[in-house]
């Protein structure tokens, strides 16, 4: 195994790393899939914003420019990440209220159909949101253990699935997944929460109906930025989503009687959208769309095949939950061990942050444009050093 520093020497984004803030007390910061760090120039982004545009604009801000920005950076996001053509991708409210929209809105088209198929190792807002509609609807919850064991019949609405599960790092193949949910006549909605910003995407190219994603992950969106939906176009004029707000609806500014739904992808928008939540993902954005993605993710497989090698090495006693094909993981990985609850503490006093998730499991996050191999080294020994105490 070659060593970080041999590693970090060859590598071609490590100069990217300087873009972003850090603070001296985090030696290792090994959880950017669970909030990326924030970027130097969204500090100056923010701050700009709040003296130019919010101070100087005032109201004429949202005429101005405000109001498209939903839309202006999901064409973004689906341009540069999605592989979403411009009209499918909006940005709004938290990826629970857009789960909330999109499989009230996907359930509802397919009336005739009872069950919605989940995996139970998805996320656990997914299956909340998927448990609450159902009861709602008076519809069944066809449980699967993974993304792969889905079956779709003919009574199935809807299959709700992450691209990348949370806990494991399995990624899943969404074009065959998707295709098969087809042939049974069902709508597909693919969570792309720990993908996104990662891992290649092609949402139209893969005929996806629906994705949600977060943006505080891997696209360094800042604590609560809201997330992303996508609707594909040829599904807009047919499903309606169920929070009928006025931004969402055909003519805000008229301020009518009855809703009417927008045209679009407008139509799933609801309120005023969060606009200091938008400003720092468009950073990152920027920054992937200049690097490439598939640089991005080249670095994502040298990163978790590292940290992997290193675990072997120095926690032979752990378990690891995650594929060791890099084919089939994404940008994290899990170890399972009945000592990690314990060592916790420890290790965030250290300046050591990886991610527990229970009951046993840490997970490490490697965010490709901000961490170090030497960071995944660091972190990696401290889990060995603590565990042996
Ligand atoms: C992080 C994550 C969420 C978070 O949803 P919020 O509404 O932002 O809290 C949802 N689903 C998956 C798969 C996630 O990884």
């Amino acid at each position: 195994m070659s060593s970080s520093a041999e590693l970090d020497s060859v590598d071609g984004l490590a100069r990217y790393r300087d873009l972003f803030l850090r603070s001296d007390d985090v030696v290792a910061y090994l959880d950017g899939n669970s909030l990326g760090r924030p970027l130097a120039a969204s500090a100056a982004r923010i701050s700009a914003f709040i003296e130019e545009q919010w101070a100087g604009r005032l109201i004429r801000g949202w005429d101005e420019s405000w109001l498209d920005l939903p839309i202006r950076i999901g064409d973004e996001l689906g341009r540069v990440l999605l592989g979403a053509a411009a009209g499918q991708t909006t940005i709004g409210d938290s990826t629970t209220v857009l789960l909330y929209k999109l499989i009230r809105a996907a359930v509802d088209a397919r009336p005739d159909r009872r069950e919605i198929v989940v995996d139970r190792e998805n996320f656990p807002t997914d299956r909340y949101v998927v448990e609450g509609i159902a009861a709602e609807r008076g519809m069944t919850v066809h449980w699967v253990e993974t993304a792969e064991d889905v079956v779709a019949s003919h009574d199935t609405a809807l299959v709700v699935l992450s691209h990348i599960a949370y806990r494991s790092g399995r990624l899943s193949d969404v074009a065959t997944i998707t295709a098969a949910a087809h042939d049974a006549g069902a709508l597909i909605l693919w969570d792309l929460c720990h993908s996104v910003g990662v891992a290649p995407v092609q949402l139209d190219e893969w005929e996806v109906d629906l994705a949600v994603g977060c943006t505080y992950k891997y696209l360094n969106g800042g604590p609560g930025s809201p997330a992303f939906a996508y609707v594909a176009s040829n599904h807009q004029a047919t499903l309606r989503q169920p929070i009928q707000g006025w931004l969402g609806s055909r003519a805000p500014f008229e301020m009518g009687q009855g809703y009417e739904a927008g045209a679009g992808i407008r139509g799933f928008l609801s309120g005023t959208p969060p606009i200091l939540g938008m400003l720092a993902m468009q950073d990152m954005l920027a920054l992937i769309d200049d690097v490439g993605l598939g640089a991005v993710r080249a670095k994502s497989i040298e990163l978790t095949t590292f940290a992997i090698a290193l675990a072997d090495e120095l926690l032979p006693d752990a378990v690891l939950a995650t594929p060791r094909d890099p084919a089939l993981r994404g940008s994290h990985i899990t170890l399972d061990h009945d000592g990690f609850a314990r060592i916790m503490p420890r290790l965030w006093e250290r300046g050591v942050i990886p991610d527990f998730r229970r009951p046993n499991g840490i997970r490490l996050g490697l965010s490709p444009l901000s961490t170090s191999f030497a960071e995944v080294e660091v972190g990696v020994r401290a889990i060995a050093e603590e565990l042996a105490v």
